[in-house]
């Protein structure tokens, strides 16, 4: 008989089989596709920056909740997003973070397996591994170098999207 062989943690409560069931394809798509996808995203900033009045006049607050619901769909989709509220895609190679079990924010941890795979969840592409492929593809792809600040819970299932489009709004007016 033969017994299978663990080579480091693995974690319990989730079978082998569940995991491998996950393939991870859209998020590693996204990530192939870096460049094209920071070329779009900063042409839809333009577009919100640009509905800037629209925003201010119905409000910010209340334009929340609908662009938090397409937020959510259209990022859940491509980088399986877990709506932190704070986005950094644009400085980590379109590799959501927020994936990572440790939920590292500034590169990865010292457990990533030989195979670039996380430690925690062993068939998961290390997040930070991911990031830096779709880093040296991107433009501003050195942004990669910024340190982030801890992620504040208390943004945790608000809109990314709006929040830098009325920051960049309070810069363009200083
Ligand atoms: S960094 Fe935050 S907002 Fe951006 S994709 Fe990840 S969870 Fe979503």
């Amino acid at each position: 008989m033969t017994t299978r062989k663990h080579t480091a943690y693995e974690p319990t409560g989730t079978s082998p089989i569940s995991r491998r069931a996950r393939s991870y394809t859209i998020r590693r798509w996204s990530v192939r596709h870096a460049r094209a996808l920071e070329w779009f995203y900063d042409i839809f900033a333009d577009i919100l920056l640009d509905l800037h009045p629209l925003w201010n006049l119905i409000g910010y607050e209340r334009a929340e909740a609908p662009v938090v619901v397409l937020e959510r769909v259209v990022k859940g989709f491509l980088f399986d997003c877990r709506m932190c509220g704070q986005c950094v895609l644009s400085s980590s190679g379109m590799s959501c973070p927020m994936n990572c079990p440790k939920t590292l924010r500034n590169g990865p941890c010292g457990g990533v397996r030989a195979n670039g795979n996380c430690e925690v969840e062993p068939d998961m592409p290390c997040v930070w591994i991911e990031a830096w492929k779709g880093s040296v593809m991107m433009k501003n792809g050195a942004r990669i170098e910024n340190v982030q600040v801890p992620s504040d819970q208390s943004l945790r299932g608000t809109s990314s999207w709006l929040r830098a489009t009325a920051e960049r709004a309070r810069e363009k007016q200083q």
